[in-house]
């Protein structure tokens, strides 16, 4: 067997998501395939969607290294863009400039995942709750940007991010998320949604701790932990 990098990422999620691989050795050893198998079935109700290893690989770090090694390269202005999948939105969605969002593009390595989070999201708790939480307002994914206020590539130059709402829903960039304001329409995620997409991969916000989470309604395939 070769050490394969991405074999190795996903034994490093999943031993952080509570699972056995064994060693850390990028191998595709039978523990680590048991574990993937579990951890499927745990997230998805199936192993049915995917193959061995293929289906989950678990989100980089946000460095620059980490992103490019787990999503390739990031897109530049007017140059190429990262490999993209697309998928039908799970319920019915505006641009928040206008306009019915027919399909969401993004990083082909974060479409498995978002769907499955929006679709959970949608069977646990309904479509007239994701309207009320404005999550049927999209603005978007693939940017090729930096961050706000830095020199480092934003999320959005990997496809790996997705604004629900913005500002002229109220999603202050810099407010702080405080549990008075949840619910607010755009304003701040649900706690109940962040929860659901933190099972599948996804970081709301720009901190980890509730208490210091910005930027509210940013979900990006990145581990800030
Ligand atoms: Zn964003």
């Amino acid at each position: 067997m070769k050490y394969n990098h991405n074999i190795y990422l996903q034994q490093v999620g999943l031993k952080k998501l509570g699972y056995a691989v064994g060693a850390l050795d990028g191998l595709d050893g039978p523990n680590t395939r048991k574990s993937n198998a579990a951890s499927l079935k745990a997230r998805y109700g199936s192993t049915a969607k995917t193959k061995a290893l293929d289906g989950y690989t678990p989100p980089p770090k946000p460095t620059a290294a980490a992103r490019t090694c787990v999503f390739g390269k990031h897109g530049v202005k007017g140059g190429s863009s990262p490999s993209m999948s697309y998928f039908t939105p799970p319920w019915a969605m505006t641009f928040s400039w206008g306009g019915k969002v027919s399909r969401i593009g993004c990083n082909k390595v974060v479409a498995l995942p978002m769907e499955n989070a929006m679709k959970e999201i949608l069977s646990t708790y309904g479509v007239a709750w994701v309207k009320k939480h404005g999550l049927d307002v999209y603005a978007g994914c693939y940017n090729p940007r930096k961050g706000r206020g830095g020199n480092a590539w934003s999320d959005h130059a990997w496809a790996a991010a997705f604004d629900f709402a913005d500002g002229r829903k109220g999603n202050k960039l810099h407010d702080k998320w405080s549990a008075s304001k949840e619910g607010r329409n755009g304003y701040a995620m649900p706690s109940k949604a962040v929860t659901i997409f933190r099972k599948h991969g996804f970081q709301v916000g720009f901190k980890t701790g509730t208490a210091t989470r910005r930027d509210m309604m940013h979900v990006a395939y990145i581990d800030r932990s």
